[in-house]
């Protein structure tokens, strides 16, 4: 059994900051809004939960959730392996990997219109968990590989350990590492054009990218839908961009391409100097300095194979990729197997991450079969089935590689490492969707057999899990809300928390968070309002309420601002900001 819930905290933070002005926006009812109190953030009161361990050796655990990491989970799920996979939260990207940064993919095969990055990783997901994959949304922080097999992986939430594992957990985009990168980042500087590219700060602004690869072309000429001038920055003399991005920028009139340019330091604007104004540059051959005005620096140089959870106890090369046998899914080690970006450094592409992560799989299965490990000789072996399973058994019931749904277990909510935006509150991890999908359910086994579809389709997840008023009829007694209309009546009228939400049309991260920060919101229903704020439908709120960004949520109680924070962050930090904001 798994409980992971971990419940709401008693963390206590609060940063008093300032407060939103929506009433300059708020003609017909102006009102004063309060200065926050100053309180300093208080020191955690108490340690968070330890971690659920799961009993029982899985079969094969995957970790990373990019094209490679689903590939192999449906392949590994069609196989009946019952694969655990840990999709990642916020160590090396977000769920669903670097194509969530992303907009159009012109080249994955079968979409010959072309398909966005985000919609297609949310089918492969939900292909993934049709077939019965466990899918935990949560970084793996280490694993003890050389003890092994079995192998256990520690989760933020979850430890597991397996026969075998599949290490698909791709790579990063680099950072410069200027000085002043910190206190910019996501107040003008940005890893990400498509999230953030919206934002009312760059729009008619100049804004550079630095980078003269496919990444950085790519992102300039995506921001020449809202910049006035988009300013590439290439260290070198030459960009490395294929030839028809190349061309596409430097025919285009508003990039402006400027060849052996360093970037020395970010600078702040001359309002105020909370949000970044311009660029300290150094030409890298005649050493001259120079000023440039710009609002936004978007970063496209590269990406670092997100391997530090490995501690060394997989070979990597000199580039910190995973060795693997003949470019193979093998690594070194036996029963541990490595697929997509995280070990090829050359090829670097979904459907090659998607051809290594089927690979990986089908490695997987020789390996496990060979050494008498499938799920079904383990069981014909005396493994591990319970006493229902056994029962079964005897009265003639198919073997069941799905998992089984125990609604009647002892767990309110499955925490960050409920799977999907569609799966019910009282499902276990074990659910496959379709199944969960349905809340009625007690204890319900569904027989599904080897190379057998489950019962319903999976629909490809979808933003939010909760019911969203939105429009000029506001019901504040609803939880979810969206929109500036919603946010301004609740703002005004509401004396709950709100947790806002701002997201933006082709922000992949912000779909990832959507579920977990809906998943959060549920477990405080009553006590607190929910509105999402999409940057591009509703600028001015987005300009009013400083954000640079998205995702970012803040929190606002008696029309003062708790708190800003940008990006995907866990279940329990976000519980910890509407605990701040009950006590508040
Ligand atoms: C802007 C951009 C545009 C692109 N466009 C295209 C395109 O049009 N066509 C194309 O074919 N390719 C494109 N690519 C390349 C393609 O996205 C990658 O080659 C592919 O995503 C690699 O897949 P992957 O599964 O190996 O890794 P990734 O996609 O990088 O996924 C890695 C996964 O591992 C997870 N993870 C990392 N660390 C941990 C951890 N510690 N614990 C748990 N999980 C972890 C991450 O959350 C992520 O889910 C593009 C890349 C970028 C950046």
């Amino acid at each position: 059994m798994l409980i992971a819930d971990k419940g709401p905290t008693a963390q206590r933070t609060r940063t008093g900051e300032e407060a939103l002005p929506l009433n300059k926006l708020t003609l017909k009812t102006p009102e004063t809004h309060h200065a926050p109190s100053p309180l300093s953030p208080l020191p955690l009161l108490l340690p968070f939960p330890a971690r659920d361990t799961r009993t029982g050796t899985e079969s094969v655990i995957i970790v990373g959730s990019g094209p490679a990491g689903y590939t192999a989970a449906i392949y590994a799920a069609r196989a009946g392996l019952r694969p655990l996979v840990f999709e990642g939260l916020t160590a090396g990207g977000v769920r669903g990997g670097q194509l969530m940064t992303t907009t159009e993919v012109e080249n994955f095969p079968g979409f010959p219109d072309g398909i966005s990055g985000p919609d297609l990783m949310d089918r492969m997901r939900a292909q993934a968990e049709r077939w019965g994959a466990v899918l935990l949304t949560e970084d793996v922080e280490s694993a003890s590989i050389a003890s092994g097999p079995p192998f256990t992986v520690r989760g933020s939430e979850t430890v597991a350990s397996a026969h075998s594992l599949i290490i698909a957990t791709g790579a990063t985009a680099k950072r410069l590492g200027l000085p002043s990168e910190k206190r910019f980042w996501s107040a003008g500087i940005s890893a990400c054009a498509i999230c953030d590219g919206a934002s009312p700060l760059f729009k008619g602004a100049p804004v550079a990218v630095v980078g003269g690869g496919d990444t950085a072309v790519e992102e300039a000429l995506y921001l020449t839908k809202y910049a006035a001038t988009v300013h590439l920055l290439v260290r070198s003399g030459a960009l490395r961009a294929s030839a028809a991005l190349a061309n596409r920028a430097k025919d285009h009139p508003r990039v402006v391409i400027e060849f052996n340019t360093a970037i020395i330091d970010a600078e702040p604007d001359a309002r105020g100097g909370a949000n970044l104004g311009g660029l300290a540059l150094s030409d890298t051959v005649m050493g001259a300095t120079r000023r440039l005005a710009v609002r936004g620096l978007f970063y496209g140089i590269g990406h670092t194979p997100n391997t530090a959870w490995l501690g060394g106890a997989v070979p990597l090369d000199g580039g910190g990729y995973v060795e693997t046998v003949h470019g193979g899914p093998d690594t070194a080690v036996q029963g541990v197997f490595a697929a997509g970006d995280v070990h090829d450094s050359e090829w670097r592409q979904a459907v090659t991450a998607a051809g290594a992560g089927c690979k990986a799989a089908l490695a997987a299965e020789r390996y496990l079969a060979e050494r008498g490990l499938l799920p079904e000789e383990e069981e014909a072996a005396g493994g591990s089935m319970d006493e229902e399973e056994e029962e079964e058994e005897r009265a003639g019931a198919p073997a069941t590689p799905a998992r089984e749904v125990e609604a009647a277990a002892p767990v309110a909510v499955t925490a960050a490492s409920a799977s999907s935006a569609s799966s019910a509150p009282s499902a276990s991890i074990h659910s496959p969707a379709p199944v969960a999908a349905s809340p009625a359910v007690g204890r319900t086994r569904q027989p599904v057999r080897k190379g057998e579809a489950a019962p319903a389709a999976a629909q490809p997840a979808t933003a939010s899990a909760s019911p969203v008023a939105s429009g000029s009829d506001v019901d504040t007694s609803a939880l979810a809300h969206k929109g500036q209309v919603a946010l301004r009546r609740l703002y005004h009228e509401s004396s709950k928390p709100l947790v806002v939400l701002y997201t933006a049309p082709t922000c992949g991260p912000c779909r990832a968070l959507k579920p977990i920060l809906h998943g959060v919101a549920r477990e405080y229903e009553g006590d607190i309002h929910l509105v999402e704020i999409d940057i591009a439908a509703d600028p001015d709120i987005a300009r009013a309420a400083g954000v640079a960004g998205t995702p970012t949520v803040q929190v606002f109680k008696d029309k003062a601002r708790l708190t800003s924070v940008p990006g995907v962050k866990s279940k329990r930090e976000y519980r910890a900001l509407v605990e701040s904001a009950l006590g508040a």
